[in-house]
């Protein structure tokens, strides 16, 4: 099952006018500051599930937990909900554009000189702080917090050498941050205990301080926009097989909501037949991207035959 969890698929589907308007409409939402790139501050993870859940149900799907289209579970998060204030150099940088700092960072209050190590490196022993410059930042969601801190500078926007520091940044580590999967369905009409799953992941990596989000318009409000697309068409349009959309948290920090659902199942999972998860549907100039393709040649060829696919 987790093999088949894996099978990643981006995709790029003909759609009607409406529909792109539809998936516009959704993906613009996810991304707005209200959701707060759908992670682990002001609540933007939870607030997405709220309204990805009360989606599904206006559509017309059933939950597949009971009462309830929300599978709740806890893990750890390192998270950044206050100060985010670094200069170096005595130039104040701009987070998320000059400067990311690391996931599993410790927050820390302090200023002084900063030591080079190497061609890319500067540290402040003291304060356990290392200066990093980067060809480009790449962020990402951490389970646990380190005994240090690193921030990450973009070279490309700060050219000097970095000699001293003045930083002041807040972290909280949520021991059992909550989070929910979200499952609904649509019962097949001839085989309801066979499953056809559809699936993506709805959170982001939230907010790097007070004023910082990012969106993760791509990585996935792309991929989920499609699946609601797939699920208002099919909670009127049945199928022989009961039809699963289930939209995981927890990816960013390491696909911990899928991990989770495969140990706390709500459907037989040896009752899958297929499974298609997207992520990063939002482009596809290059053509589509097939994950896992060659693991499974004999579905990856069902879908070829089967699928009309149309790049923008
Ligand atoms: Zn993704």
């Amino acid at each position: 099952m987790k093999r088949i969890l894996f099978l990643l698929i981006l995709l790029s589907v003909k759609c009607p006018a409406q529909d792109l308007s539809f998936g516009r409409m959704l993906v613009d939402t996810l991304t707005s500051q209200t959701f707060w790139g759908r992670g682990y501050t002001k609540d933007g993870m939870h607030k997405a599930a709220d309204f990805l859940a009360a989606q599904m149900k206006s559509y017309g799907l059933k939950p597949m937990n009971g009462k309830d289209f929300q599978q709740f579970y806890s893990y750890s998060v390192n998270t950044f909900p206050d100060k985010m204030d670094v200069s170096i150099n005595g130039k104040k940088l701009t987070p998320g554009k000059d400067f990311i700092v690391s996931p599993e960072s410790r927050g820390v209050t302090s200023l002084g000189g900063l030591v080079q190590l190497d061609s890319v490196q500067f540290v402040n022993k003291e304060s356990r702080l290392i200066v990093k410059l980067e060809d480009k930042l790449t962020w990402s969601a951490e389970q646990s917090v380190a005994d240090y801190t690193t921030i990450e500078i973009d070279r490309r926007r700060f050219t000097d050498l970095p000699s001293s520091f003045d930083i002041d940044i807040v972290n909280k580590f949520e021991k059992k941050f909550k989070a929910s999967n979200i499952c609904g369905i649509v019962p097949g009409t001839q085989h309801p205990d066979s499953f056809f799953v559809i699936s993506a992941h709805y959170d982001h990596l939230g907010g790097m301080g007070k004023d910082t989000y990012f969106p993760g318009a791509n990585d996935n409000a792309s991929g989920v926009s499609l699946l609601m697309n797939l699920a208002h068409y099919y909670a009127t349009h049945p199928q022989p097989y009961t039809m699963c959309f289930i939209l995981f948290s927890g990816e960013e920090a390491g696909l911990v909501g899928s991990k989770y659902f495969t140990e706390h199942p709500l459907i037989p999972l040896d009752h899958i037949r297929f499974l298609i998860n997207t992520d990063l549907a939002g482009t596809g100039v290059d053509g589509i991207t097939v994950v896992n393709a060659s693991e499974f040649p004999k579905e990856f060829a069902l879908m070829q035959k089967s699928t009309t696919t149309i790049i923008y």
